[in-house]
């Protein structure tokens, strides 16, 4: 129970218990408690209806005060009250207080009160023991925050109740002085936005519903605003250092390459490539975003635009997102370019080029090989990974940037790269194969341009999917036999498990069963790698591999295993015998999730696909039906509950990535789709959802471009510069802290 505030408390532990309490919920600043937005508001005219009321519940609750009762304590001295409250509906909640003391003069039968506590059960009702509570209307106390409008209820605060929250916030309304608002005069008025300081009471202290609304659009409005200014401002900074313009050269290698190709580029292909090189030849550096599913063509586009960079005299690097894919994509771009890249060496193109590759594994030496060629010019392009490429290489001439983010939404690398270009910034074209929502390409991406290829080139097979359940021993049995079957007819399997695991988790219970998470639960948590975040209980590679090699379906396969913590050249080593056939089935992590290209591997089997994002599953599955011959996907599952079924069917149901972009969008978080560097300490998008608010962030983001445009440095707008310098000075804070 709360200490009794009385007329000798000192007042600074009043003021300074309510800042202990905020601090622990990291409200910190004025700020911070300005931004704690009510939860939701109650109507002053209206009780709440108790029946949904949860045991264990912390709950804020109106009611009118329906009878109250007084009586001595048998075992103590004083007396104990019972009020009970009613919400109008006929539902009762019974508050208690083993010290009447106080209370008798205000819960009086007809006032109306604003009540919280947690729910409990007692004698079989409902009841709430010391809650907190105070008075509206007629015998409310002076001072009271709450008038005739709505009232705010906060989230939950440890030691601290809704009203004292609001409290605490009328306090900092009241001593507050004028704010600067980041929101132009100019926008305001275009959208009849309040002003900032008019909007904080507005939102906590609401007069109307009408008037809570409208702040809360004006918050939100700010939210986008702010964040489009940011992306307005970054791009305007370096499009203000002019990139070298990369023409095409007749007879270059782009045209060689061309001719090369045992295919013709599809129509989707041509035009974005076109789209491309018209950009490369501006002297506006390009920002384009390459959206297209896996297998689309993207690769080949992307390398066509590097080596067209080339031939005007500069280097490409690219960009992957794990160094599995950075060695894939280099030796798949070598064997593409064949003599092309083999420039020096024997049988080399004498006008040819290299392609070096930059990994956290290599020797010292052949890192330094390799290093070398970047910063003397000689490799035309280098592949490494987004961190390793950053840090250490030196270009003689960096002319495009080609990031492969695959279905990463991660914007944060991007612009690192602009140091390594000494008076020009390079050209750059990101990659995707999860096609990015509108809205989130405007958050994520700024305004870059964005193309798309929709056709899949000729030759790409349908993938079926089905969900196995994994509580049910016969489709699990089945599953086994069909990828033993598989095998028999020529095919590659992935089988893919969400964790690695150790050396001695026990064996599966029975072969048969690759089996219900609960049997592999008893082992308690194992010390799970920093790269597994995952459940101890989930299925891991090294398990799965043992289980597979006794099941009697399975038993004589060649089963071969990947994760990332394997060394590089024992990855490497197993995937080029995977892609050499002579690995029947892969038991791996989401290693392969992305870029790995085997034509012949047709089926795959993702055990505890539940644990998997909607466009992980999407992006995963992309690894099969890539030859001749079309694809099963089995998504196996222990999972009972409803809702992970329904994304699992979900990804059956359909191929469509949009579709599958926009479902996985919505379950996720803000902060997960903007990545660390956007989210920010606590992210700054408090009410902002990029899949509800379309049309709010379209507005602001057209007025934010525009007031950025007409002021790129925003000497007219100190007040918005101010948030963007606060925001990136939080921003940084947060990256340092990791
Ligand atoms: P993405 O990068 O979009 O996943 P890739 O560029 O890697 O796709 O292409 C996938 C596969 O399709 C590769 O084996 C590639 O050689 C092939 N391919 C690309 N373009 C065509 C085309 N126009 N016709 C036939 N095959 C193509
Ligand atoms: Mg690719």
């Amino acid at each position: 129970m709360a200490e009794r505030t009385t007329l000798d408390t000192n007042l600074r532990s009043v003021v300074a218990k309510a800042a202990t309490a905020l601090a622990k919920k990291d409200l910190v600043t004025v700020r911070d408690l300005l931004e704690f937005y009510p939860r939701t508001y109650l109507d002053p005219t209206r009780p709440t209806d108790f029946s949904t009321l949860a045991e264990g519940e912390y709950v804020v609750v109106l009611a009118d005060v329906q009878h109250a009762v007084t009586r001595k304590m048998r075992q103590r001295r004083g007396s104990m009250l019972i009020a009970s409250i009613e919400d109008g509906l006929g539902n009762e909640l019974e508050l208690t207080f083993f010290s009447a003391w106080g209370h008798e003069n205000a819960l009086v039968p007809g006032r109306r009160v604003l009540v919280s506590g947690t729910v409990s059960h007692y004698g079989g009702r409902r009841q709430l023991t010391h809650p907190e509570y105070e008075v509206l209307g007629a015998g409310a106390q002076a001072g009271s925050t709450f008038g005739e409008g709505p009232i705010p209820v906060y989230s939950q605060v440890p030691k601290m109740t809704s009203m004292k929250v609001a409290a605490a916030v009328d306090l900092v309304l009241h001593a507050l002085a004028e704010v600067p608002d980041p929101i132009p005069v100019e926008v305001r008025a275009r959208h009849g936005l309040p002003p900032l300081s008019n909007a904080f009471t507005m939102v906590h202290q609401p007069r109307s519903t009408e008037e809570q609304r409208k702040a809360r659009w004006r918050m939100k409005f700010q939210e986008a605003f702010v964040l489009q200014a940011a992306l307005a401002v970054m791009r305007h900074s370096s499009d203000a250092v002019p990139a070298v313009p990369r023409s095409a050269v007749a007879g270059g290698l782009a045209e060689q390459f061309r001719e090369r190709l045992p295919f013709d580029l599809t129509e989707g292909q041509e035009q974005v490539l076109g789209e491309v090189t018209s950009d490369l030849g501006r002297s506006v550096p390009m920002h384009r975003l390459l959206q297209g599913e896996v297998g689309s063509g993207k690769t080949v586009v992307a390398l066509l635009a590097m080596l067209t960079v080339i031939d005007a005299g500069g280097q490409a690097a690219l960009l992957a997102p794990t160094e599995v894919l950075a060695v894939q994509h280099h030796r798949s771009i070598s064997a593409m370019l064949g003599p092309l890249a083999e420039a020096g060496l024997l049988g080399g193109a004498a006008d040819g080029t290299r392609v070096a590759l930059l990994t956290g594994s290599q020797s010292a030496a052949e890192r330094r090989a390799n290093l070398l060629m970047a910063a003397s010019g000689e490799a035309g392009i280098v592949v490494g990974t987004h961190a390793l490429i950053q840090e250490h290489v030196q270009f003689a001439e960096l002319g495009l940037v080609v990031v492969d983010e695959q279905h990463r939404f991660g914007v944060e690398q991007r612009d690192a790269l602009r140091a390594k270009v000494d008076d020009a910034s390079p050209h750059t074209l990101v990659m995707t194969a999860t096609p990015i929502p509108r809205t989130v390409a405007m958050t994520v991406f700024g305004d870059m341009e964005t193309s798309t290829l929709t056709e899949v080139p000729r030759g790409r097979q349908p993938i079926t999917t089905h969900v196995v359940r994994g509580n049910q021993p016969s489709w699990v049995q089945r599953t086994w036999e069909r990828v033993a079957e598989e095998v028999a007819r020529g095919g590659q399997v992935y089988v893919v498990c969400p964790r690695i695991g150790q050396e001695d988790d026990p064996d599966l219970p029975d072969g048969a069963d690759i089996g219900p998470g609960g049997a592999i639960a008893a082992q308690g948590a194992s010390a799970a790698a920093p790269e597994e975040e995952s459940r101890a209980e989930l299925h891991g590679v090294l398990q799965v591999e043992r289980a597979l090699r006794e099941l009697p379906a399975t038993a004589g396969l060649r089963i071969g295993i990947l994760h990332g913590r394997q060394a590089t050249d024992e990855k490497d080593a197993t995937m080029r015998a995977f892609a050499a056939g002579e690995i029947d089935v892969l038991v791996a992590t989401t290693v392969i999730e992305v870029g790995v290209d085997v034509p012949n591997a047709t089926q795959m089997v993702i055990i505890d696909a539940d644990r998997f994002g909607i466009s992980q599953l999407h992006q995963l599955r992309g690894r099969i039906g890539r030859g001749s011959k079309p694809g099963l996907c089995l998504l196996m599952s222990q999972e009972a509950e409803s809702q992970s079924l329904e994304r699992l069917e979900a990804v059956a149901s359909t191929t469509d990535g949009f579709e599958l972009a926009r479902l996985d969008l919505a379950q996720r978080r803000e902060g997960d789709v903007l990545g660390a560097s956007q989210s920010g300490a606590r992210s700054s998008l408090r009410l902002l959802r990029l899949t509800r608010d379309e049309d709010l962030i379209v507005a602001a983001h057209e007025d934010a471009w525009q007031v950025v445009g007409d002021d790129p440095d925003l000497a007219d707008h100190p007040e918005l510069r101010a948030e963007l310098d606060r925001l990136d000075a939080e921003r940084a804070a947060f990256l340092e802290r990791g």
